[in-house]
């Protein structure tokens, strides 16, 4: 995950979920894409250590847990970026211009120059980042996708040409709910619609009662379209799927207003945002034991990428020490 400083409630229900269930059934190994965060922002670097603070707090208040997976930095691992390089000698400049997400993010972001190889080579990384653990699985999105087919044509590329060392990664897709923000667009910093997993119970509940709901509905007394209303989403979640069945009928029929709607949903968000603040208290309150976790995770990490990559110089004839 890149290092983006706090992150909310779409991160926790999309990805950090996923990631608790996971370090009970596989080997995880997590990281802080610092070095993915620059193919990006590399012009302003200044709040990239405390991104990185934060970010790891959230991780260990959602429950991710350094005995059970390794929880790492990535530039901590130089080892990556060595293997990123053996890849760019086999690997034809068109599969990396050929990128989906390359040519959208170019588009996306046009206020930053990303003519830069390192944004270019960014899917490469990534590459890297995956097969020097030889990962059987990658917990994606849908649209991440097509960067695990990449991942694999690399591994099937280098097996050919150099005998097989490693596995070709599966995308293990996950149903995650795609969090609306509190104005029903997606939820991202960018338009200021978020609910931080750091924000208190009372701000929580604030923000709750200013969501949109369905646009339709004007008055108190037209019907509503609970399917079009992200409280009504959110109700799912944190109210429980019968009080969905509860409200949805009284929505219709315009037995319930959106006001006491939204005050129900955010009695329900900052209960369960109290348990999460008070972790997330403590954990920040003894930052440098997260630095520890985080250089231990990479010692750890470590130990793996040197192995894969004894292999690979190995396989690829490269004079030994
Ligand atoms: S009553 Fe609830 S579900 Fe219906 S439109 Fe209002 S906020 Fe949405």
């Amino acid at each position: 995950m890149r290092p983006s400083g706090r992150l909310h409630l779409g991160h926790l229900w999309g990805a950090l979920d996923n990631w608790k269930r996971l370090q009970k059934e596989y080997e995880c190994f997590y990281f802080v894409a610092d070095w993915h965060a620059l193919t990006t922002e590399y012009a302003d670097t200044g709040a990239l250590r405390e991104n990185v603070e934060e970010m790891v707090i959230d991780w260990l208040a959602a429950g991710l847990d350094a005995e059970g997976s390794t929880l790492f930095v990535q530039s901590w691992v130089p080892e990556h970026a060595e293997l990123n390089l053996l890849f760019m000698m086999l690997v034809p400049v068109p599969w990396l211009e050929r990128v989906p997400t390359y040519k959208e993010q170019r588009e996306a972001l046009r206020e930053k120059d990303l003519s830069t190889i390192g944004f270019l080579n960014y899917p490469l990384l990534q590459a890297a980042d995956i097969l020097i653990y030889k990962a059987d699985c990658v917990p994606v999105g849908v649209d991440q996708q097509p960067h695990i087919e990449f991942t694999r044509e690399v591994a099937r590329r280098f097996n050919n040409f150099y005998g097989r060392v490693f596995p070709e990664p599966e995308a293990l897709l996950t149903e995650t709910p795609k969090l609306p923000g509190t104005d029903g667009r997606k939820m991202s910093k960018s338009y200021g619609n978020c609910i931080f997993l750091a924000d208190t119970p009372e701000e929580v509940a604030r923000k709750a009662k200013m969501m949109f709901t369905d646009p339709a509905r004007k008055y108190r007394h037209d019907p509503g379209h609970p399917d079009t209303c992200p409280v009504f989403y959110y109700h799912g979640l944190y109210s429980g799927e019968e009080k969905q069945r509860e409200i949805a009928p009284a929505c219709r029929t315009a037995q319930i207003g959106c006001t006491d709607c939204k005050a129900l949903l955010a009695e329900k968000l900052a209960r369960a945002q109290e348990e999460y603040y008070e972790r997330r208290r403590k954990i920040a309150a003894a930052k440098e034991g997260i630095w520890e976790l985080l250089r231990a995770g990479s010692v750890r990490a470590r130990e793996v990428a040197q192995a894969t990559l004894a292999e690979v110089r190995q396989a690829m004839g490269l004079p030994g020490w």
